[in-house]
C-alpha cells in the first residue's frame, strides 16, 4: 500500500496507538481517561485502543457543536465556499485514498475490494453534496393581492449522527457531507467496533478548513452514549443508521424532545429472477447481491425467488460460483469474501443457520466456518445457501446480516409480489427480467424504497437510499437528503401600498 508520496506505511505506521475523543478541534481524554480495544477481525489481533466516550464527554461535544452553530458562521458561510470545503475534503480523502482503504480492511476484515468501492463512493458523496448545494434553495409562493412569501432553507442546527460497522466510512460519508452541506453542527458516534475512519475523517474536515467544533467524534458505548445523543436537548436532529430494534429505541427517545429523526434500519430484501431473465447475469448478479461485504450489508438480497422453470439450471450455477468465491486474507486481491465482524457476530450468523434447519430448511452450500489455516484465527463464515425454505418461516423473515441466502420457488407473478411484501421490512429489492413492462409492474408492486432491475448494485450519490416500513425513513445520498438537514423558514410579507386595518379600527 502507498500514500500520496509513494511511500509504503505498515499498519503502525497508519494506525496510532491509541485514539482520543475529537472534540472542538482538538483531541482530548475521555471524563474517566478510560479505553477499550478494537480488532482485526480477520485476525482477531488488537488493532489500537480507543476512547471510551461518557455523558459527560457527550456534554462537551455537544456544547462545541452548539457553540460553532450559534457563532453563526459555519450555518452563514455563502454555498460557493462550503462548496470549497467540501471539494477539500474529497481531495484530501482522495490523496490518503489508500490510507483510508487499509485501515478499513485492518477495522473490518472486509475485502480491499469491497473497501475501494466504498470509500471512493464516500470520496464521490463529498464531491456529489458540493454541487447540490449551489443549486439548492427556497422558492416563491402565489400569494393573495398585496402579499409576498418566499421560504429559506436554513440549517437544522446540532446533529447526532450514529452509525454502524458494516460500511464504516461510507455511512460517516452519508451523514457527515449533506450535513455540512446545509450548514449543521455534528456530534459522529461511529459504531465500537470500526471507529478509526471516522478519526481519520474528522483530522481531514479539520485540514480542509471546518471550523472547529463543527464536527466532533465520540467512541464509547452505544447503549449507554446512544440514549444520551439521543435525549440531549442540545441535539437538534438524530439521523440514524443500524438495527430496526435500535431505531424504536432512538424514536422513542427522540421523541422527548420532539427531534427530527431520519433512520436507515434492517433489511431482508427479495431478489426475483423470472425464467425470461439473462440467466448468467442474474446468477452473478444474485451472487454479489448476497455475498459482498460478506452479506453484512443493509440492502442485502437474502430471500431468492426463483421461477420454476428456471430453478435447476439457475441453482446447479449459482452454487457452483458460490463454491468458487474465495475466502481468506482481505488484502489478496483474489479474495472475494472477507471475515465477519465479531466471534459473537458469528454466533449469531450460525444460530440462524441452524435455525433454518431446525425449521426444515437445508443446507444446499456452506453452513459452517470455512476449514483451513488460514482461518484459524479470526472470524469467519462460509457463503451459505439455503433450500426447502417457505416465506413465513423465520430464517425468511429475520435479517441475518451474514453470508446466508435463503431459496425459494415460485412460478406466479402476482404471487412472487405477495411473498416479496411479506416482511416487515422495506429496504431493497431486485428482478431479474428481460420483460421491461413486468420489470416496472414489479418495481410499482414493491414496498420498498429501491428497486434494483437487472442491476446488482443501487447505492450512487444521486440515487436516493433509504427505506419503506421497518427499514426506516428519511433518504440519504440524494438531493432530499438536504431538506432533511435543513428546515424550511416562509417569510410572509405585506407590500401593499396601504396599512392593513383588519380590525376596521
Ligand atoms: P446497531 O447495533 O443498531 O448499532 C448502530 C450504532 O448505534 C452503533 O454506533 C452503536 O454503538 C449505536 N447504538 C447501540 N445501541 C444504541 C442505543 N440504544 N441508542 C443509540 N445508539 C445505539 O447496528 P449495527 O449492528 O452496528 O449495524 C447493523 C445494522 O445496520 C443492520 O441491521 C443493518 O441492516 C443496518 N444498516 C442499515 C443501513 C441502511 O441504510 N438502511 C445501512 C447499513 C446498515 P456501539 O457500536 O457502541 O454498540
Ligand atoms: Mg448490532
Amino acid at each position: 500500500m502507498v500514500n500520496e508520496t509513494n511511500q509504503v506505511l505498515t499498519k503502525d505506521e497508519l494506525v496510532k496507538e491509541a485514539y482520543p475523543l475529537f472534540i472542538n478541534g482538538e483531541y482530548i481524554e475521555s471524563a474517566n481517561g478510560a479505553y477499550f480495544d478494537v480488532h482485526n477481525p480477520a485476525t482477531g489481533e488488537v488493532l489500537a485502543k480507543v476512547a471510551k466516550g461518557t455523558k459527560e464527554d457527550v456534554d462537551k461535544a455537544v456544547e462545541a457543536a452548539r457553540t460553532a452553530f450559534e457563532s453563526g458562521k459555519w450555518p452563514r458561510m455563502t454555498a460557493a465556499k462550503r462548496a470549497r470545503l467540501l471539494i477539500k475534503i474529497a481531495e484530501i480523502m482522495r490523496s490518503r485514498f489508500n490510507d483510508l482503504v487499509r485501515v478499513e480492511v485492518l477495522n473490518t476484515g472486509k475485502t480491499v475490494a469491497a473497501a475501494q468501492g466504498q470509500i471512493t463512493q464516500a470520496i464521490e458523496d463529498f464531491e456529489f453534496y458540493a454541487g447540490t448545494i449551489q443549486t439548492a434553495g427556497g422558492q416563491t409562493n402565489p400569494m393573495p393581492n398585496g402579499f409576498f412569501n418566499y421560504t429559506v432553507k436554513e440549517p437544522v442546527g446540532v446533529c447526532g449522527q450514529i452509525i454502524p460497522w458494516n460500511y464504516p466510512l461510507m455511512m460517516a460519508a452519508w451523514k457527515v457531507a449533506p450535513a455540512l452541506a446545509a450548514g449543521c453542527t455534528i456530534v459522529l458516534k461511529p459504531a465500537s467496533y470500526t471507529p478509526l475512519t471516522a478519526y481519520m475523517l474528522a483530522d481531514i474536515c479539520h485540514e480542509a478548513g471546518v471550523p472547529e467544533g463543527v464536527v466532533n467524534v465520540i467512541t464509547g458505548s452505544g447503549s449507554e452514549i446512544g440514549p444520551y445523543i439521543t435525549e440531549h436537548p442540545g441535539v437538534d436532529k438524530v439521523a440514524f443508521t443500524g438495527e430496526t430494534e435500535t431505531g424504536k429505541d432512538i424514536m422513542a427517545r427522540a421523541s422527548q424532545t420532539l427531534k427530527r429523526v431520519t433512520l436507515e434500519l434492517g433489511g431482508k430484501s427479495p431478489n426475483i429472477v423470472f425464467d425470461d431473465c439473462d440467466i448468467d447475469g442474474a446468477v452473478d448478479g444474485s451472487l454479489f447481491g448476497i455475498f459482498y461485504n460478506t452479506g453484512q450489508s443493509c440492502e442485502a438480497r437474502s430471500r431468492l425467488f426463483v421461477h420454476e422453470n428456471i430453478y435447476d439450471e439457475f441453482m446447479e450455477k449459482f452454487i457452483e460460483k458460490a463454491s468458487r468465491l474465495k475466502l481468506g486474507d482481505p488484502f489478496n486481491k483474489e479474495v472475494h469474501v472477507g471475515a465477519v465482524i465479531s466471534d459473537s457476530h458469528e454466533k449469531v450468523i450460525d444460530g440462524y443457520v441452524k435455525l433454518a434447519v431446525e425449521e426444515g430448511g437445508e443446507v444446499l452450500y456452506g453452513g459452517k466456518r470455512p476449514e483451513g489455516p488460514e482461518f484459524e484465527k479470526g472470524h469467519w463464515y462460509m457463503p451459505t445457501i439455503i433450500g426447502n425454505v417457505t416465506n413465513d418461516m423465520r430464517i425468511a423473515q429475520e435479517e441475518v446480516f451474514g453470508p446466508v441466502v435463503v431459496v425459494m420457488k415460485f412460478n406466479d407473478e402476482k404471487d412472487v409480489i405477495r411473498q416479496a411484501n411479506d416482511t416487515i421490512f422495506g429496504l431493497g429489492s431486485a428482478v431479474w427480467t428481460k420483460d421491461y413492462g413486468r420489470a416496472h409492474r414489479i418495481a410499482s408492486a414493491i414496498r420498498a424504497g429501491i428497486v434494483m432491475i437487472n442491476s446488482p448494485i443501487s447505492a450512487f450519490p444521486g440515487a436516493p437510499f433509504g427505506g419503506y416500513k421497518q427499514s426506516g425513513f428519511g433518504r440519504e445520498l440524494s438531493v432530499e437528503t438536504l431538506d432533511l438537514y435543513s428546515e424550511t423558514k416562509s417569510v410572509v410579507s405585506y407590500v401593499g401600498s396601504r396599512p392593513l386595518n383588519i380590525f376596521g379600527l
